[in-house]
């Protein structure tokens, strides 16, 4: 059924063949649901430090490093870098306001898409720009018997964030596989940048306000509507891939 997208896959990256062993999923937007709550914290930020974001370009940021983000915006609204301590201070006042939001549930139809996958046999491993200390007992605590802390990969992991391929190819080489035997899972622009950069067939599933063609023109290889849909549709693609 997706044979069509295989063969663009395969050829844009001059691969021969997929046989699929692992999937590589991204955690926030994708496991849960999140970005509600990083959107709206980011909004306050920035509002207490004279910067401006509205919650939907919060999404258009997802995955980029909290310093890196930052940066961006000092740069376009003040003009000029922001200092070390500037940064230190509005992540610090960031990651309080995000703690302070009630915790994010489960996304819904991630649990079904994790339960195919495994029983599948296949190697499931997270790859998240997030760097929360707690994050495998919170996983562990959601879904347990899914994941394993020897097949993570956190911004404690890596030099450079998404959209550099770095999170992903760690993440490979975390499940011992090569690209064209695996699949990414992800729903901001940034992390299908990484996935397709990794050269990893890239899943983006559209969790937010985003229009779909922003996440194509990102290289996502398909685009679907939701982590159910993508549970839905797993037979299909498993059976392309496979
Ligand atoms: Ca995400």
């Amino acid at each position: 059924m997706y044979d069509a997208e295989r063969t663009k896959y395969l050829e844009r990256n001059g691969f021969e063949a997929t046989r699929l062993k692992a999937v590589l999923f991204d955690m926030d937007g994708v496991l849960f649901d999140s970005m509600p709550n990083h959107a709206r914290s980011w909004a306050q930020v920035c509002t207490e430090f004279g910067l401006t974001m509205t919650p939907d370009e919060a999404y258009l940021h997802e995955g980029r490093t909290g310093a890196a983000t930052i940066n961006l915006l000092a740069r376009r609204e003040w003009g000029r870098d922001a200092t070390p301590e500037e940064i230190a201070r509005i992540y610090d006042e960031k990651c309080r306001l995000f703690n302070a939001c009630p915790e994010a549930p489960r996304m819904p139809g991630a649990a079904d898409v994790l339960r195919r996958v495994k029983d599948a046999g296949l190697t499931i491993v997270v790859v998240t720009g997030s760097g929360q200390r707690s994050l495998i007992d919170r996983l562990e605590h959601n879904y347990p018997g899914f994941f394993h802390r020897s097949l993570m990969v956190t911004s404690f992991d890596v030099r450079h964030g998404k959209p550099d391929p770095e999170p992903y190819l760690l993440g490979l080489e975390r499940a011992g596989v090569q690209p064209w035997e695996a699949l990414v899972v992800e729903n901001a622009p940034l992390g299908v940048e990484a996935g397709a950069a990794a050269k990893v067939f890239t899943v983006a599933v559209n969790t937010g306000p985003i229009p779909p063609e922003v996440l194509t023109r990102s290289g996502a290889d398909l685009v679907l509507p939701s982590m159910a849909a993508l549970a839905d549709t797993w037979g299909d693609i498993y059976s392309t891939f496979a």
